[in-house]
């Protein structure tokens, strides 16, 4: 997946914003390059769960597909745990095709920032290539 470095910042900007709750969001663009960023509400109001808004997961769906961006995959927050998913994050890994992206704000300071595909409850990390230009 590649990123730009303006969006990573934005995202651990919102992330933050949140704590102590986890925050999520949507990542879409075209050929697994993020061009759009959408922060979602985290309904659960929790430090170590998130849910989106169906409604707010519509809009966004159709203002993806109006921008003819792919859905590329969703982000969370981990405030106090390491940047890998949880059984739950596992559980809830509904979209084969998404990239499932989680920050990590144990380190304050220094986010980590990891890619996860999650396919059948198997996890397999995938590269961020944060990137400061875009195409
Ligand atoms: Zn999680």
């Amino acid at each position: 997946m590649q990123i730009s470095e303006l969006f990573l910042h934005q995202i651990i900007h919102h992330v933050k914003i949140e704590y102590p709750n986890e925050a999520c969001g949507i990542l879409a663009g075209t050929d697994n390059a993020v061009l759009k960023v959408y922060q979602m509400t985290n309904v659960n109001n929790s430090p170590d769960s998130y849910f989106m808004a169906p409604t707010e997961q519509l809009r966004v769906m159709k203002d993806i597909r109006q921008l003819n961006y792919e859905f590329i995959g969703i982000y969370h927050s981990h405030p106090n745990t390491g940047a890998y998913p949880s059984k739950r994050d596992v559980d809830m890994a509904y979209y084969p095709e998404a990239v499932y992206v989680i920050i990590s704000l144990k380190d304050w300071e220094k986010p980590d920032v990891k890619a996860f595909r999650i396919i059948d409850g198997k996890i397999k990390e995938e590269r961020v290539n944060a990137v400061t230009k875009q195409k």
